[in-house]
């Protein structure tokens, strides 16, 4: 199975002024794309993980860096474009609310968290709000592509990610220069709720 860059679904502008067209429109057509096009190189070379989803993958890619990399890459950036598509919730509500209030006292405290844990992640990778297999939510962050569903390489991130937010310099720095705070705060200014929620009744 060759896998393939998912369209937008939505104009590289529509998230002005939060992130902005100019890089969106790299982000994905180069940065994402590049992780598409090294991805199936790799497979290449690893046929018997050529027939797998992108989201099986994930489990099986740790101890191949080009995979673990690109598969990665392609799987996080995948779920990113969706979780900020334009429209939906701008709150979580029902369900997928009370578990995080549960989990962390407030809508406002879970942000602080997720924040946090963005702002923490020294050099590059990614902050997650994930599904964990006791029915808990809760928030953590991987380096580089890495992501919850790597199995051990994801360390204490275990977790079915629903929410995720890359931090790399590359998805601000055009915007926001060095003030990754500043783009986490804009960052709940494009979240769409709904599909967060989705993502959460899918990793029951
Ligand atoms: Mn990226």
């Amino acid at each position: 199975m060759s896998h393939s860059l998912p369209d937008l679904g939505y104009a590289h502008d529509a998230l002005e002024p939060y992130i902005d067209a100019r890089t969106m429109e790299i982000h994905h057509g180069k940065h994402h794309n590049a992780y598409v096009t090294n991805l199936n190189g790799a497979l290449e070379g690893n046929a018997d993980l050529a027939g797998l989803s992108l989201k099986e993958l994930q489990a099986k890619i740790a101890d191949i860096p080009a995979l673990r990399n690109n598969g990665g890459g392609h799987f996080n950036h995948s779920l990113f474009w969706k979780v900020i598509a334009p429209g939906g919730a701008s709150a979580p509500s029902g369900e997928l609310a009370a578990k995080i209030d549960e989990a962390f006292g407030s809508l406002d405290s879970f942000k602080e968290s997720f924040a946090k844990a963005g702002m923490t992640r020294f050099g590059s990778g990614w902050a997650w709000l994930g599904l964990k297999s006791d029915g808990s939510v809760g928030v953590c962050s991987t380096p580089n592509q890495d992501n919850p569903l790597m199995g051990e390489a994801a360390g204490t991130c275990g977790c079915t990610p629903i929410l995720g937010l890359d931090v790399w310099e590359h998805a601000y720095y055009l915007n926001y220069q060095n003030r990754r705070p500043d783009y986490i705060s804009a960052f709940w200014s494009v979240v769409n709720w709904d599909v967060v929620a989705a993502n959460y009744e899918a990793a029951k």
